[in-house]
């Protein structure tokens, strides 16, 4: 599908040619930065706005011009958007009282039953406004459980709450979405959301598909430098070489790495951007008795930022920075010297030009592609 705007300026294109299949019960996420078009999507499927070409399909029928409230569809936005004269109680039941022929007595047992899933049956007679943030996104969420519909809307819906509270309110939403094997579309512009809850996460940027895939496969096998970039954090590091086949070398001004010959035969542009994320990087203050010297680079140590069970060491690598995540107890500090080893198996090459990825790390990213199927080459052939 695609959406564009009409603007003062011309038209927007929103959403731009959108092609994606969401299976039964499934949880996926939408994330992207601001303005890439995730809660345009949404409100397309939600039916809150038309899409100009293409169409949506709930099962085998077409919804493309139905109203929302044909759409057997829940909502849950960031800002709970509840009823401010009415109860908790009268908020989860009024959807249900006006698009229902359901007795009141099954209203009644319905979200009763909902509160206590969500564990809100105290709060049933309190107005929103006695309420904390995290009370009203429950009760918000109550009154989309209630409707059991056949598929769940949330744009940004943790997005209000404080962080203690969002990491809670992450696995709980999990589980409930488990539980009521409901299909759920959320959107959220945070990767760790995306990475930590979606059975599938769509990363979009610019009102276009970068890449679907579960969280591990958009980790570890982005399609290309902004899916390496947005995940991740601290981010992955990217650093331009230049690719020189006959040598088999990545060079830039101040360092050389060895290229496989298997990876060389996949390069067509010789301008190459080396990404590498920090907690594949490790650290040396001893190259001499280093097992593959050829690929430590020297580097300088700007900063140090202890987290408690890791420290991210922040390198100068000639006057571009690197990020490293190292051991909490590590012994860096600003000022020092030290070597970075770049594995071979784990370095990523995107084409600077389109950033396209040519080369992914091996990391491991289900169980059958277990780390032992691939120890049978050294890093230096894999590379
Ligand atoms: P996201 O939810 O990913 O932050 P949106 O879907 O809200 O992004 O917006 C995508 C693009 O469409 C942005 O450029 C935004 O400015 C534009 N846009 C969104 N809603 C409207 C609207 N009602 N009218 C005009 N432009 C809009
Ligand atoms: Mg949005």
């Amino acid at each position: 599908m695609t959406k564009e705007y009409d603007s003062a300026g011309g038209s927007i294109v929103a959403v731009d040619g959108l092609d994606l299949t969401i299976d039964d019960g499934e949880f996926v996420v939408f994330v992207g930065p601001s303005g890439c078009g995730k809660s345009t999507t949404l409100r397309c499927v939600g039916g809150l706005e038309t899409v100009t070409e293409g169409s949506i399909r709930f099962g085998d029928e077409d919804v493309t011009d139905q109203k929302p409230k044909e759409r057997d569809i829940a909502m849950v936005f960031q800002n709970y958007a509840l009823y401010p004269h009415m109860t908790a109680r009268e908020n989860m039941a009024f959807g249900l009282k006006m698009s229902t022929e359901l007795s009141s007595e099954e209203i009644d047992e319905r979200v009763q039953a909902t509160a206590e899933m969500l564990s809100i049956e105290e709060l049933l007679e309190d107005k929103p406004k006695a309420l904390s943030g995290g009370q009203q996104q429950r009760v918000a969420l109550g009154r989309a459980i209630v409707r059991d519909p056949e598929v769940f809307l949330m744009d940004e819906p943790l997005s209000n709450l404080d962080a203690k509270l969002r990491a809670q309110m992450r696995t709980e939403l999990q589980q409930l979405q488990s539980e009521l094997d409901v299909t759920t579309v959320y959107v959220t512009h945070d990767q760790t959301e995306a990475m930590t809850m979606g059975d599938r996460i769509v990363v979009l940027d610019d009102g276009q598909l970068q890449q679907v895939g579960t969280p591990l496969e958009c980790y570890h096998r982005p399609a290309n430098q902004f899916v390496a970039g947005f995940l991740g954090s601290p981010p992955m590091n990217f650093l331009r070489v230049e690719a020189d086949l006959e040598q088999q070398e990545l060079q830039n001004a101040v360092f050389t790495l060895p290229l496989s010959e298997s990876v060389a035969t996949e390069i067509d542009s010789s301008e190459l951007v080396l990404g590498i994320r920090p907690e594949h990087i490790e650290l040396t203050d001893t190259p001499e008795t280093h097992g593959e010297p050829s690929r430590l680079v020297e580097a300088d140590v700007t900063v140090t930022e202890p987290m408690g069970d890791v420290t991210n060491v922040y390198l100068d690598i000639g006057g571009e920075s690197v990020t490293v995540t190292t051991d909490g107890k590590t012994g860096a500090s600003p000022g020092d010297q030290l070597y970075m080893h770049v594995p071979a198996a784990k370095m990523h090459l995107f084409d600077r030009e389109t950033g396209e990825a040519i080369k992914h790390s091996d990391e491991p990213i289900d169980a059958a592609d277990s780390p032992t199927a691939t120890e049978s080459t050294s890093p230096a052939e894999t590379a």
